[in-house]
């Protein structure tokens, strides 16, 4: 492994994955769901595979059909105008939105900031473009239960070797919602600057408290920010690796250029299905929010309950932890690691979403994207802690 990589080793999901799996143990860790998204959407993707749509290659940008929905979703939820045809890219995921726009919009030595605790790829991927991260640190507030951005350090963050800004809201793995205020100080910060953002917004649809704004709204940002999403969250799909970018077509065209040598074009059959989710009535995306909402209120309060502070998440389907009332030595890699055994559960440490290792030693994440009973008895194990 070059030098580049050879801090990343095995990303936590795999490992905290495999653990559950050797163990038996309650996989509360990696973020995926245990019932699969609607029935309409996988036999819409029977359909396509039957009927030949995209068993070969499709087109680069993506299928037309999943433009034009992508396209039409943005407009619909955002009152956001985008030409599908020259300002939609679909990607495997937003993984690969992520890579392919980071490796085509940073030189070497470009400097990235970004929230910490981050979403563990985009470390790997400032790596791999050669760039430099700049962490800067959410501030966890036990007495209200949430995290917070102090928009004087994002500013002092900012160099005149800053070239972008790496943003995620609904943020994993606290679950905070950038606010309306934070966010058009963002876009002043960005325009003043004259900064490119990459916004990565998988979990639009998964918020419970304020709204989610997507960055590219607020004023001066249309032109300079990289959107990105995923057919993994909204419809609980995490297998089928659809995700997509909006932006300019300056934009797109250069994350494109990376992509076509990344994977070309992926996921043939499972566009066109994504296309018919995307145009969902509003009950779908509700139904969705409402569940998450009952099932993030019943792992928050039994966690609480066992002993945890708990950081009650504004979106996302992630609940942050602080295992210091519960563990002194306030070592969630340790706790992690100890947990199935201890308990039949597995969760992830936060810090290895940090470059301050230590500002995130004590919290721990667990997913609740899973059957109510499955979170029950979860809860009920951890409560014999
Ligand atoms: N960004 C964030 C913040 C995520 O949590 C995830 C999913 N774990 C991704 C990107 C990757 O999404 P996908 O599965 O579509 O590649
Ligand atoms: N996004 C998921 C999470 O945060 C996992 C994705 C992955 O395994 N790479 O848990």
């Amino acid at each position: 492994l070059n030098r580049r990589l050879a801090e990343f080793g095995t990303t936590i999901f795999a490992e905290m994955s495999a653990l559950a799996v050797r163990t038996g143990a309650i996989n509360l860790g990696q973020g995926f769901p245990d019932t699969d998204g609607p029935e309409e959407v996988r036999e819409a993707a029977v359909r396509a595979l039957r009927a030949g749509h995209g068993n070969q290659y499709p087109p680069g940008p993506g299928v037309p059909e999943l433009r034009t929905a992508i396209a039409a979703h943005q407009q619909r939820r955002y009152a956001l105008t985008y030409d599908p045809d020259t300002e939609v890219l679909v990607t495997a995921g937003a993984t690969e939105a992520i890579a392919a726009a980071l490796l085509a919009l940073l030189e070497p030595g470009d400097e990235v900031v970004a929230l910490e605790p981050y979403y563990d790829s985009y470390a790997a991927c400032i790596a791999m473009a050669s760039a430099t991260r700049v962490p800067v640190t959410l501030h966890p507030e036990p007495s209200t239960g949430t995290y917070r951005l102090d928009l004087g350090e994002l500013r002092a963050a900012i160099t005149p070797r800053t070239r972008l800004l790496l943003l995620n809201t609904p943020h994993n793995p606290t679950g905070t919602v950038l606010t309306r205020e934070e966010l058009a100080a963002i876009a002043e910060l960005a325009c003043e600057r004259d900064l490119l953002v990459v916004t990565d917004e998988v979990y639009e649809h998964l918020v419970f408290e304020g709204e989610h704004l997507p960055l590219a709204g607020f004023p001066g940002m249309r032109e300079r920010t990289v959107t990105i999403s995923s057919a993994g969250k909204t419809f609980s799909f995490t297998g089928w690796k659809v995700g997509w970018i909006t932006a300019s077509p300056e934009l797109v065209t250069a994350v494109r250029s990376a992509k076509q040598y990344l994977t070309y074009v992926a996921s043939g059959p499972f566009q066109y299905a994504v296309a018919e989710a995307l145009s969902l009535p509003d009950s779908y995306f509700d139904a969705l929010r409402a569940d998450l909402r009952t099932k993030r209120d019943l792992l928050s309060g039994g966690l609480a309950e066992a002993g945890f502070e708990v950081y009650r998440p504004a979106g996302t389907y992630f609940v942050t932890t602080d295992i210091r009332p519960l563990d002194s030595s306030g070592d969630g890699f340790a706790f992690c690691r100890s947990l199935p055994e201890r308990c039949g559960v597995v969760a992830v440490p936060n810090a290895v979403f940090y470059d301050h290792r230590e500002q995130g030693a004590p919290f721990v994440r667990f997913a609740f994207c899973k059957r109510t009973e499955v979170l029950e008895e979860a809860v009920s194990r951890l409560k014999g802690l």
